[in-house]
């Protein structure tokens, strides 16, 4: 083992760390227990490791305690390594999956999005620059500013706010079920608070909360079956085969939410090509509706004359804030990922970029 370690320049976190770890595996009911989980780095970052514990959680019904280790890594985040998510989560982010804000690291996404937001390159110039007759050769480089903008907003989350399925939630989920968890959750804390003691009052409301969560749950998903096994039951002695069948597909089969015909269409591609005429017949290039097109620049042009020559803020900062305190939570995303959270919880820095976002585009 010592060898191994050795040849391949690895050092094991307890070791290096200053760490409390005793046990990794603890069988509460016969009160045994073994330090049977390591980690290892690369030996030249032991002297970076910042913590090396276990996490006790009250959520995690297992004999096994999972470790963690906290290393300093030296450098700063870079936008084109933000940018690269492994391919798992990739994966997902092509099917339906939403940002638990709830549950993320706040603080992390509002520095992680200042670091980046201050590495950002801002075009300034397009503030001052003017459009080449009616043709503006600006769209590129102001389209690029915004997709820097997006891209930012939406790595901080993907590295600081963990994403779900969004059916990853139990069906038999209940407020009760939820208290309960929390409960277990806030006596793992008061008996990590008092040392992790395996004696006394603390440690039997500890066990007592966390047995009690797992019962309720493993109830709450045997009822659910057997309401389920109730259901099938009743539509199969009542000869009710369109309900039981109805039933059976919307709990066993695989969801398949292709319609059988869209418009007469019953091929993929056709009906994807009748909503790609669809949407295409509902929006318009605004820039081929001349009179509005006008209209919007005559009103630019008098906001501009209004305000002083040499800065070309149609918007400026506290527009930006009232427009995001107005914003409502809970709504889809756009087609760039972004819901009102990435703005919200963002470094400040967001604000001015925003503005300055729109301020370039309204000169161009
Ligand atoms: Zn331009």
């Amino acid at each position: 083992m010592c060898s191994l370690l050795k040849e391949y320049k690895l050092t094991c976190c307890e070791d290096a760390a200053d760490t409390d770890i005793i046990y990794t595996y603890y069988q509460d009911t016969l009160g045994r227990c073994s330090a049977i989980d390591h980690m290892f780095v690369d030996s030249s970052l032991c002297h970076n490791i910042i913590s090396n514990c276990t996490v006790e959680s009250g959520v995690n019904f297992s004999d096994h305690v999972p470790i963690s280790c906290l290393v300093a890594v030296q450098g700063s985040v870079s936008i084109t390594t933000a940018s690269k998510p492994d391919t798992k989560r990739q994966g997902r982010n092509t099917t339906c999956n939403v940002l638990r804000w709830d549950k993320g690291d706040l603080g992390a996404y509002y520095n992680f999005t200042g670091q980046l937001l201050h590495n950002m390159f801002v075009p300034y110039n397009l503030l001052q620059c003017k459009c080449e007759g009616d043709a503006c050769t600006h769209k590129a480089d102001i389209n690029r500013f915004y997709n820097d903008l997006i891209l930012t907003l939406n790595s901080a989350a993907m590295h600081t706010i963990p994403m779900v399925h969004c059916n990853s939630s139990k069906p038999y989920w209940t407020a009760e079920l939820q208290e309960l968890k929390e409960d277990s959750i806030q006596a793992c804390k008061a008996w990590c608070a008092s040392g992790k003691p395996r004696q006394g009052w603390l440690y039997k409301i500890r066990l007592h909360a966390k047995y009690k969560y797992k019962a309720a749950i493993r109830n709450a998903a045997m009822n659910f079956e057997w309401d389920l096994d109730d259901e099938l039951s009743y539509c199969y002695l009542q000869k009710d085969m369109n309900k039981f069948w109805k039933k059976w597909k919307q709990h066993f089969s695989k969801k398949s939410t292709a319609p059988l015909h869209i418009n007469g269409h019953t091929q993929a591609e056709s009906i994807a090509e009748k909503f790609k005429q669809s949407f295409s017949d509902s929006c318009f290039d605004s820039y081929c509706d001349k009179s509005s097109f006008d209209e919007l620049c005559m009103h630019l042009h008098s906001e501009t004359e209004m305000l002083d020559a040499s800065t070309n803020n149609v918007f400026s900062v506290s527009d930006i804030e009232k427009a995001l305190s107005s914003l409502k939570g809970g709504k889809a995303a756009g087609v760039d990922n972004i819901v009102k959270e990435h703005l919200t919880h963002s470094h400040p820095a967001l604000i001015v970029h925003l503005k300055l976002l729109f301020n370039i585009m309204s000169v161009h």
